[in-house]
């Protein structure tokens, strides 16, 4: 299967792998490392695979929530997040 140059799961933006009819969603996939782009991710995938409906996930509408106090220094590594801080 194909790997990143950091390892991760090479997946095109339908979340398939470069094995036919091997899929690759979350974390394995180095894309957004965090739980709403993972769940998006498999409910894409699902849509594509299972609802006949061809469906990429957007990171760009993913919004990190945590509960964790947060301190913050210099760029964030994903400048697309939105964040919602109380
Ligand atoms: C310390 C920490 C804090 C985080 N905080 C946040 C946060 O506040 N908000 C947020 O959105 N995200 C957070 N994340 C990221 C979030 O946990 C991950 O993005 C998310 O869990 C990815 O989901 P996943 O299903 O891809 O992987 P995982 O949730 O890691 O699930 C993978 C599963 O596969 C299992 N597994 C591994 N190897 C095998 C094997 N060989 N056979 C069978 N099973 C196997 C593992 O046990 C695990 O249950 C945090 C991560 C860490 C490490």
């Amino acid at each position: 299967m194909g790997l990143d140059k950091d390892n991760a799961i090479k997946v095109d933006p339908y979340s398939r792998t470069t094995v036919d009819n091997i899929w690759s969603v979350g974390d394995v996939t180095n894309r957004m490392p965090l739980t709403p782009a993972a769940i998006m991710e498999g409910m894409a995938f699902a849509a594509t695979c299972f609802g006949n409906k061809p469906t990429t996930p957007i990171f760009d509408k993913v919004c990190f929530i945590s509960t964790h106090c947060a301190a913050v220094h210099g760029h964030c590594m994903l400048p697309s997040f939105e964040y919602f801080i109380d």
